[in-house]
């Protein structure tokens, strides 16, 4: 529930800085991140909770697990943004130390 709902303001804030007609690049790309690894720990516990029937035969959770877990994949991995991210926060340190 705490996960979602930080999912959910994230998605918001992001939103909300795109409708300003700014790029966002930072704030998707952070949304990208926490999103989809928001979605991965529910359906894992929705998984696990379903015990057995979780993780064999064709079951929605079966389902919603395989298909979430490529969100961490596509549109770039995690990493890719997470190593942007580090970047963009390394060139903002050097600007503002006047490199
Ligand atoms: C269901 C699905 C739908 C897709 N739809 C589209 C689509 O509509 N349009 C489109 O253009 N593409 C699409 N893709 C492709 C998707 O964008 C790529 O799969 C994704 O960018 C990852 O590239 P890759 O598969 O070549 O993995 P790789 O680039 O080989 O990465 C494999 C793994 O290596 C690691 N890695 C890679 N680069 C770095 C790095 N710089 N730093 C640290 N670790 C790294 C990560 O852990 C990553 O998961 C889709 C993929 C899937 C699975």
């Amino acid at each position: 529930m705490i996960d979602l709902r930080q999912a959910e303001q994230m998605v918001y804030w992001c939103a909300d800085v795109l409708d300003t007609g700014e790029l966002g690049t930072v704030e998707s790309s952070m949304t990208k991140v926490a999103v989809s690894e928001v979605l991965m720990r529910v359906a894992d516990r929705c998984v696990q909770v379903m015990g057995g029937q979780g993780v064999t035969g064709d079951t929605i959770d079966e389902r919603v697990f395989r298909e979430v877990r490529a969100f961490r994949i596509y549109d770039a991995p995690t990493e890719v943004h997470t190593w942007s991210l580090a970047k963009k926060v390394k060139q903002d340190w050097k600007t503002a130390q006047g490199e």
